[in-house]
């Protein structure tokens, strides 16, 4: 009930959400709920890649490249690309030439998918391929899962709603989502504000115990420290290896499964009996981190020295995180200078909504803000509600152009950077900080001061008269661009 919009009141009380956490089909009901509803679909242009995107400064335009051959020309250029949707496609030898089923989590097809009566690979022990693997063991003959490094998942808990809380929330839902703008991550639940270090262990380990049983990715929340102090992480760590060693009846396979690193330091993973599918006699764990896989072969996974055949293999190998769809655009700002360039050495931005150096361009969660740290549907709504604000701030000042200063983006940076440095979270290599990429920079990038602290900089630069950035040029309608068949009408924005 959280993870929704709250733009419109009576959306919030009209909809159903029958389980805790939604399965995708139910998400994609209320996205396509929410299109219908609001009459959105006449401003959507479905099944079209965008290939680049230029500004102009003769125009004080953006001259959008599509692949379907057209060029929009717009005076606002608003990136809503997403966090985790540019799939990592992992560099394995021999990817192509396996004969038998080829998938990616990331892509996965839309028709249904039977793995009854096949031999499967699952490569990945992230949050998909934990989530996956159970579902594709109640139908494979037999499931390999192919683990890199463990990885700390806590139980779901997932359950049908609770009718009670369904009419709590209901009733309260303005307050109760002006609470959660308050909290850390944008989401109501309950936070200790002690520190575990400075608490009896028997009491730290009961509360874990009480988060275990609960369930769900605020497992860490009833200390401040965890995930800034590694003696109180290390009681964590240790409470989740023994959750791991109990469920897990082989020894050996329990060990492997158990993480060396900083509970949290990579994202947490919330699964629905993840651990418990080693004890099924049909599936087995391959460490693929002592002993790599070699290549991929036409039947199967070749690893030291022997051949694993297999009818399907499924990489869960995630994504080219938070950078990876804004760069494989070819965005080019004033002057030709190029995004990629531009965030050679990791994303530079102003409050992780602008760029210097490209004008009226606008991110909805971009790097530098808060968004995969917090509850993301809130976070996309106040996104889009500073940038439109600042859209029409721009208009009623009689300009043309906004645009972060050089030196708004550098102290904004400089900050992103600072605060990440005191969590844990920047010690280990994850999609946080590009360490999931080979050659991707390291710089962890989202904002990680929380979203309250976020917040009140964004709205101490609004109350400044939008400080940090400058404003240009008198307003002239958008010409359409040579030879475009979008009409005029049809780029106003
Ligand atoms: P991920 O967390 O990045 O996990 C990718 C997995 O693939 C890791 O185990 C990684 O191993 C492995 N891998 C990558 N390349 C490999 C290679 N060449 N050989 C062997 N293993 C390889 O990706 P994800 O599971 O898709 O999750 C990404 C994020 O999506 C999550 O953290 C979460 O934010 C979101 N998500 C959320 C939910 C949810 O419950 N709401 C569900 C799914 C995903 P290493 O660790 O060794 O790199």
């Amino acid at each position: 009930m959280q993870y929704s919009y709250q733009f419109d009141e009576e959306l919030q009380q009209e909809w159903d959400w029958p389980e805790r956490y939604s399965p995708q089909p139910e998400i994609l009901r209320y996205a396509r709920h929410v299109a219908d509803r609001f009459d959105l679909r006449r401003d959507i242009q479905f099944d079209t890649r965008v290939q680049a995107a230029h500004y102009d400064d003769a125009t004080q335009a953006w001259d959008v490249t599509t692949d379907d051959g057209k060029v929009t020309r717009a005076r606002y250029f608003v990136l809503a690309v997403g966090c985790l949707s540019s799939f990592n496609k992992p560099d394995i030898p021999g990817l192509e030439d396996f004969e038998g089923n080829t998938y990616f989590t990331a892509q996965w097809p839309h028709e249904p998918v039977n793995f009854t009566g096949q031999d499967v690979a699952v490569i990945g022990t992230g949050s998909t391929a934990m989530q996956s693997s159970p579902e594709i063991a109640k139908q494979a003959k037999s499931l390999t899962v192919c683990q890199r490094t463990a990885n700390y998942s806590i139980p779901a808990q997932n359950r049908p709603q609770d009718p009670e809380y369904v009419a709590y929330v209901r009733k309260n839902y303005p307050e109760l989502r002006a609470e959660a703008k308050t909290l850390y991550g944008g989401l109501l639940d309950d936070f200790g504000e002690v520190r575990a270090v400075d608490t009896p262990r028997e009491e730290v380990e009961a509360e874990l115990e009480q988060r275990w049983k609960k369930g769900g990715l605020t497992f860490l929340g009833g200390f401040s420290d965890m995930l800034y102090d590694e003696r109180a992480n290390v009681i964590a760590a240790e409470f989740v290896k023994a959750k791991i060693r109990s469920i897990v009846k082989d020894p050996e396979t329990a060990e492997l499964l158990c993480p060396r690193n900083i509970i949290g330091g990579k994202r947490l993973c919330v699964d629905n009996g993840f651990f418990q599918i080693f004890n099924l006699p049909h599936v087995s764990l391959m460490d693929v981190g002592s002993k790599p896989i070699e290549r991929i072969t036409p039947r199967g996974i070749l690893r030291g020295g022997t051949e694993h055949r297999f009818d399907s293999i499924v990489y869960a190998t995630g994504f080219d995180a938070i950078t990876g769809s804004y760069l494989r655009i070819d965005i080019r700002g004033r002057d030709g200078l190029k995004l990629k360039d531009h965030w050679d050495a990791g994303p530079r931005t102003f409050l992780g909504m602008t760029v210097s150096g490209f004008p009226n361009m606008f991110m909805v969660t971009g790097p530098g803000s808060p968004s995969v740290l917090t509850n993301m549907l809130p976070s996309i709504e106040l996104s889009v509600e500073w940038l439109t604000d600042a859209i029409a701030a721009l208009r009623k000042a009689g300009k043309t152009t906004m645009e972060a200063t050089p030196e708004a983006e550098a102290s904004w940076v400089a900050h992103v950077n600072e605060v990440a440095q005191g969590s844990l979270r920047s010690k280990v290599k994850s999609w946080y900080n590009g360490g999931n990429i080979p050659g991707k920079p390291s710089v962890f990038m989202p904002y990680i001061g929380g979203l309250p602290a976020y917040l009140e900089k964004c709205n101490e630069v609004v109350a400044a008269g939008y400080r940090g950035f400058k404003m240009t040029g008198a307003p002239r309608p958008v010409a359409p661009p040579p030879q475009n068949p979008v009409t005029a009408e049809e780029q106003t924005t």
